[in-house]
């Protein structure tokens, strides 16, 4: 997809402005998908609201629907078999200086949102590899960054506004329900339609990223904590083929320090690139944010892809598991055994590190964790059969798949990898007693008994 078509596709050419105030049914437009295009929404009908209270009238005026972010998720997760609604055009962004906060409608993307808080000294604690998802959207599935101190972005959210399914509007934030807002932020789109989120903001800052090439994973046996830590966020790229990382992108806060403090001609028998490079090889650098070490602001070298530019590949599948950091080797190597079935159809693997954290549903719940992530070709039918084959191998390590991507590990194992399960379900019905916002994919994984 060209960067023309990308914007298009997430909706940057949209002209809201055009249709009415009414919300709008796109029942007879041609088969709509997600961002990859590899999953068609089965949903007919798409709802495009304008204000909270529009979406107040449309979760009363329907049976059934589900809100839908910038269509990045790799499943059906956001899909509903009656209705979808695309909260797109909420971009408000409010910040509270005082309270080191910021308030953002559920349309906002990182990439609409970064540039503008850090204009008034503020900043975000991480971000994931592309700018190009809706904040609503990202928390809901848990999506994360690198760095082995930083939460996945759900942690920074401290308070939701949104519309429950008899069509009120609720107010939830870590201060006021501490009782279960650690439910509510990984909340798959099963509570209701989001229509703001606060975030947590800190004082903004620089950061400078610096790759190297071919870290052998012989290394990572005695060194994986310090590799990991040798960076504020740091991600190994591989194609699993002769034992080793064939990319190592370390990015460094300006205002901290890090062991080696000097990120010289040798980083643990890796070398350091001689110019800006794409984690898939033969992908040109131009998409991606700058390295060679030169400083920066933190939302142009956190993610690895520039905004206005076509992220990753395009045309690709995505897999991702997270399994604690204490067996991170072992499933690296358990993983490699596999190369050769992997590699045909793998555009790179990513390896990064998530903090553990307290959010029910988050894929780091309570587990410091390792993640390993798989971009795929678009060959679905050969990657259906490789995924049990991973599974298998990083079972004696509890896998916890992405929500947001593909995976076949069945639900009574998705059941036992999350302790507080029944107390999400519990809250989910709080909300939705009858069901409104589940769809097939939260009743196969989440809700089903
Ligand atoms: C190229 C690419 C790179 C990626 N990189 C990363 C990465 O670095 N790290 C990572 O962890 N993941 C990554 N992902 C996965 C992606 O971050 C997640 O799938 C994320 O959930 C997508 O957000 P979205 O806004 O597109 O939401 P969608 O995919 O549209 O929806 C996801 C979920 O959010 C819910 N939702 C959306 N908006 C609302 C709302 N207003 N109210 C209630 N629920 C809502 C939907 O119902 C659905 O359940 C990547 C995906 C792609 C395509």
């Amino acid at each position: 997809m060209n960067k023309r078509a990308f914007l298009k596709a997430s909706g940057v050419t949209m002209a809201g402005s055009m249709l009415s105030r009414l919300l709008h049914a796109q029942g007879s437009a041609a088969p709509r998908t997600n961002w990859a295009g590899n999953y068609t929404y089965t949903a007919p009908n798409l709802i495009e609201p304008h204000s909270p209270g529009e979406i107040q009238s449309a979760v009363r005026e329907h049976r059934h629907l589900r809100a839908l972010g910038s269509r990045h998720s790799f499943n059906g997760i956001a899909d509903d078999a009656e209705n979808q609604i695309a909260p797109a055009a909420l971009k408000s962004i409010r910040i509270d200086a005082a309270a080191r906060t910021v308030t953002v409608g559920a349309g906002i993307r990182y990439g609409d949102l970064a540039p503008v808080i850090d204009a008034q000294g503020f900043a975000l604690h991480n971000l994931a590899s592309l700018p190009h998802i809706s904040v609503a959207g990202a928390i809901a599935t848990a999506t994360h960054g690198s760095g082995i101190h930083n939460g996945n972005l759900a942690t920074a959210a401290s308070g939701f506004e949104f519309v429950a399914a008899n069509g009120d509007l609720v107010q939830l934030s870590r201060a006021s329900h501490p009782e279960h807002f650690n439910g509510a932020a990984v909340h798959l789109g099963a509570l209701g339609v989001l229509t703001r989120v606060t975030l947590d903001v800190q004082p903004t800052y620089q950061v400078a990223q610096t790759v190297y090439l071919d870290l052998p994973f012989a290394v990572l046996e005695q060194h994986l904590d310090d590799i990991f830590l040798s960076g504020y966020s740091v991600s190994l790229f591989t194609d699993w083929q002769q034992g080793r990382a064939t990319q190592v992108w370390i990015k460094r806060r300006t205002d901290q320090t890090y062991s080696p403090a000097t990120l010289g001609a040798d980083f643990y028998s890796a070398h350091p690139a001689r110019e800006n490079m794409h984690p898939i090889t033969g992908h040109s650098a131009e998409a991606c944010t700058e390295q060679m070490g030169v400083p920066g602001p933190w939302y142009e070298r956190l993610p690895h892809f520039k905004m206005n530019f076509t992220p990753s590949s395009g045309q690709e599948l995505q897999t991702e598991y997270l399994v604690p950091f204490e067996h991170a080797y072992p499933a690296i190597r358990a993983v490699e055994t596999l190369r050769d079935q992997i590699t045909p159809h793998l555009f790179v693997t990513e390896l990064r590190t998530i903090a553990a954290d307290d959010l029910w549903m988050s894929t780091a719940y309570r587990r410091r964790s390792l993640a390993i992530h798989f971009t795929w070709k678009p060959e679905w039918p050969q990657v259906r059969t490789i995924l049990p084959q991973i599974e298998a191998k990083l079972l004696p390590y509890s896998p916890r798949p992405h929500w947001g991507k593909l995976f076949t590990i069945p639900p009574a194992r998705i059941d036992a990898l999350y302790p507080r399960l029944a107390d999400f379900k519990s809250l989910a019905a709080r909300y939705d007693p009858q069901g409104k916002f589940r769809n097939q994919f939260v009743n196969t994984n989440v809700f089903a008994d």
